[in-house]
């Protein structure tokens, strides 16, 4: 009997396993609001809106962290870490990240990421290399493994009109054990 990789014994299953890849999507969404700090990616960026949330409401880090959990089959950001917990008040989201690969690092190692910001202004652009930086370093991996895009939504939508920015990431893992 043949398996799906053509391999005709247990053995030879064994030798010509291929690594096993999972990915997970992240979504999430912040309302912008007065007298906040807009953080994004772990960096602050000069703005005279910040995001709305129990923790520092960086939306970017947020969605990565929803989709390493999903890719690990590990739930969301919410079940971790609760926002009713006031442990969590106003903490910096790269520390959320950096549980969260905790979490996967015996058994998964990230193959690569990507994200999309979604935000009508500010202009993202001078702040993305940054991200990579602070992202690459907390998930233990090489900034050529992540990668951050960013779009506005043409004036359209809640976005557009700058009520709120949005975020979304895709993740792939690599079983290691
Ligand atoms: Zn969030």
């Amino acid at each position: 009997m043949r398996d799906a990789y053509g391999a005709s014994s247990l053995t030879s299953y064994v030798t010509y396993r291929q690594p096993v890849m999972r990915v997970g999507i992240g979504y999430d969404v912040h309302r912008l609001v007065g007298a906040r700090k807009l953080i994004l990616g772990g960096v602050e960026i000069p703005h005279e809106l910040g995001l709305l949330g129990h923790s520092d409401a960086d939306v970017l880090t947020h969605a990565i962290c929803d989709a390493i959990l999903g890719a690990a089959g590990l739930g969301d950001i919410g079940q971790h870490f609760p926002d009713t917990d006031p442990a969590y008040a106003g903490i910096d989201s790269l520390v959320l990240l950096d549980r969260v690969q905790a979490l996967i690092s015996a058994d998964y190692a990230i193959q690569n990421v990507d994200s999309t910001v979604v935000a009508q202004r500010p202009k993202l652009a001078p702040y993305i290399s940054r991200m990579r930086q602070r992202l690459a370093a907390t998930l233990d991996i090489s900034i050529h493994q992540i990668n951050v895009k960013a779009t506005t939504s043409e004036g359209l939508g809640f976005i557009g009109k700058e009520k709120a920015i949005a975020a979304q990431a895709i993740v792939c893992l690599v079983e290691t054990r």
